[in-house]
């Protein structure tokens, strides 16, 4: 039988890499739900739809076609995948997800991966809205600070140009959208398991998550 496992929480909790090496361990796939905003986000702002008219944001909407293939995101056929990893991307998924008609026309395409096999699904409302039914729920956060510096560690890593008070500030600023919009707020789903991982390892909540797993989904998940 094939299960869901959520993971929700802020910006730079270390969600994707939990996410991705939970998915890998126990040999399931992994749904990157900010990968599917993110990439409606770049191409409204490129097609400079704005969210001033619902009627043309819905028209604009029927013509996009997202695809998940494998590691890729295809917007109408072209993969953007490198695009949408940029800190305007960050800024245009964090306004464009608070529109309503956004939200509603990316929910199908999120709940039908649940037919390719069980899925660990990472956002900020798979457990609460995308998967309410959802097997096991996990809720992974961080200090402010501790999630800047991950961030500033990681883009430092990949040899990008970084500035940490830019990154705190442009953190903060996300948390306030993502938490205050009036549809599908991050919240703490209902029944989820919640992990602060400012002062453990990656490597560790990921093991707190199998573990919890393992004891509720013994038989699938082995
Ligand atoms: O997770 P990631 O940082 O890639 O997500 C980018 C943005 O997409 C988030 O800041 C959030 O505004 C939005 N998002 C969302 N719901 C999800 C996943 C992402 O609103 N399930």
């Amino acid at each position: 039988m094939s299960y869901v496992i959520t993971i929700d929480g802020p910006a730079g909790a270390g969600k994707s890499t939990v996410a991705k090496d939970v998915a890998r361990a126990l040999g399931i796939n992994y749904l990157d739900t900010g990968a599917i905003y993110r990439a409606i986000a770049l191409i409204l702002y490129e097609s400079e739809v704005k969210a001033v008219d619902d009627y043309i944001m819905r028209e604009a909407l029927s013509k996009i076609k997202i695809e998940l293939r494998d590691k890729a995101v295809l917007v109408n056929g072209f993969d953007v995948t490198g695009e949408i990893r940029t800190p305007l991307v960050d800024e245009l998924a964090s306004m464009y997800s608070a529109i309503p008609s956004v939200r509603k026309a990316l929910l199908s395409l999120q709940k039908e991966q649940e037919n390719h096999g069980s899925i660990v699904a990472e956002g900020r409302d798979v457990g609460s809205v995308v998967f309410p039914n959802a097997q096991a729920k996990f809720f992974l956060t961080a200090s402010p600070e501790a999630r800047a510096k991950r961030r500033y560690d990681e883009r430092v890593a990949k040899g990008k140009p970084a500035d940490y008070s830019e990154i705190l500030t442009a953190i903060i600023e996300r948390d306030k959208n993502d938490s205050s919009r009036e549809v599908s707020p991050l919240t703490i789903p209902e029944g989820a398991m919640y992990i602060d991982t400012s002062d453990i390892t990656e490597q560790e909540a990921v093991q707190l998550i199998l573990d919890k797993v393992k004891e509720v989904i013994p038989n699938e998940a082995k």
